[in-house]
């Protein structure tokens, strides 16, 4: 049976170009780039030429590129680093209910380090309102975090309204960018972020490398501590070979995005088009207006998310619910349960994410799997036998 990938919000294959980069350099780059030797030197510049390629993708400086092991390493070193070494007796963090793990997890060690914490609700759209940032800040708001764009839904943050809004009140801006580099266009100085993530293998690279766009002048500390790697903002030896493919894969990226995001709205939207008009008591979740061109987030009346995921697995399709499974328990999506969804819709939606080895013909393959598997899981619903019975 062949098996189609539809969740590359989760992570993406290693491209075909990034693989021609990545397996000679594993052969040969393997000097320490500290080193002032050939092979050291080598792979110094094999380094320096991936962080000019990440900051062409952010329009960047490559000495404003930080590269770390990933975005969660990313979000961690922006926010730890930035409120840890602010000076003051009160500090504040204003972030939002829809942020991922990686930044809530953050803001929540923070928090237990004494730092006040808000976090800013979403409405329907899954969209924050720049306003609702305003009224969250404080005299002493240190930083604000808001993501680019949501890796459940796709929504597009309005990052810029937002950098004014913490600007004026004294903070910094962290921007986590892990599903909007590579996807949309980005200019992290133009929209005003002074820090902003990415990760490498949400755009076709190996995972185990990422980067922090660190804008000139934002006083970032450290919170690993060891050698002089990174201008004293990362120590330890570089992931050349994942940092070579992410330059790569960031690469391919400024030269394609923008013929591979019309591509991919277009896919997007056939496969909701026909999921919505095959499946009743379905529905989009969050603004349809302002998404990453290969997201959409579905809910499915009467299904257990879960179980759709697995019915779709046994037919070969690859989709989430985005929910994260704690303690054996699934709990339903903190992001759907922050736009205002209630629990058994939340627990009843579905994240499919498209990419680049995707096609026309494997969305309308997946179009009638899910209208399959959602009609057989319904029949076998207690809960909607009752509904049978009552409509009867
Ligand atoms: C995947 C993801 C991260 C974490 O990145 P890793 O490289 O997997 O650590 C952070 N933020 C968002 C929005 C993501 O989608």
């Amino acid at each position: 049976m062949p098996h189609f990938y539809f969740d590359h919000n989760a992570t993406t294959p290693v491209s075909p170009e990034v693989m021609e980069t990545l397996v000679p350099c594993l052969a040969e780059v393997y000097g320490n780039p500290s080193s002032i030797h050939h092979f050291g030197q080598a792979a110094k510049q094999r380094l320096e030429a991936a962080r000019r390629q990440v900051a062409a993708l952010l329009g960047a400086n490559p000495n404003e590129i930080v590269f770390t092991s990933g975005g969660t390493e990313s979000d961690n070193l922006a926010i730890l680093g930035i409120v840890r070494s602010a000076r003051g007796e009160r500090k504040h963090v204003a972030t939002t209910e829809i942020e991922h793990p990686a930044v809530l997890g953050a803001c929540a060690q923070l928090e237990r380090e004494g730092v006040e914490v808000t976090r800013v609700p979403v409405g329907r759209s899954g969209v924050v309102e720049p306003d609702d940032i305003r009224r969250a800040l404080k005299p002493y708001t240190t930083l604000v975090s808001v993501m680019h764009a949501n890796n459940e839904t796709g929504a597009v943050q309005p990052v810029e309204e937002i950098a004014k809004i913490a600007h004026d009140g004294g903070g910094w801006l962290h921007v986590d960018g892990v599903q909007a580099a590579g996807k949309i266009p980005v200019d992290a100085g133009a929209l005003g972020a002074d820090l902003y993530t990415v990760s490498g293998h949400k755009l076709y690279a190996p995972k185990g490398a990422g980067a922090l766009y660190v804008r000139k002048g934002t006083p970032l500390g450290s919170i690993v501590f060891g050698g002089r790697h990174e201008r004293e903002r990362r120590p330890g030896t570089e992931n050349v070979p994942g940092i070579v493919a992410m330059g790569r894969a960031a690469a391919w990226m400024s030269g394609n995005l923008a013929a591979e995001a019309v591509r991919l709205a277009a896919l997007r939207d056939r496969l909701e088009r026909g999921i919505l008009d095959r499946v009743p008591a379905s529905g989009v979740n969050g603004a349809a207006e302002s998404r990453t061109p290969n997201t959409t987030n579905i809910h499915f009346d009467d299904i257990e998310g879960e179980a759709l995921v697995i019915a779709l697995d046994l037919r070969g399709f690859a989709v989430s619910t985005g929910a994260a499974c704690s303690s054996g328990a699934i709990e339903p999506s903190h992001v759907l349960m922050a736009m205002g969804l209630s629990k058994e819709r939340a627990k009843a939606s579905i994240r499919f994410s498209l990419g680049r080895g995707n096609d026309a013909e494997q969305v309308d393959a997946l179009i009638e799997a899910v209208a399959a598997s959602v009609e057989h899981l319904r029949r076998l619903s207690p809960v909607n036998t009752r509904r049978e019975t009552v409509h009867a």
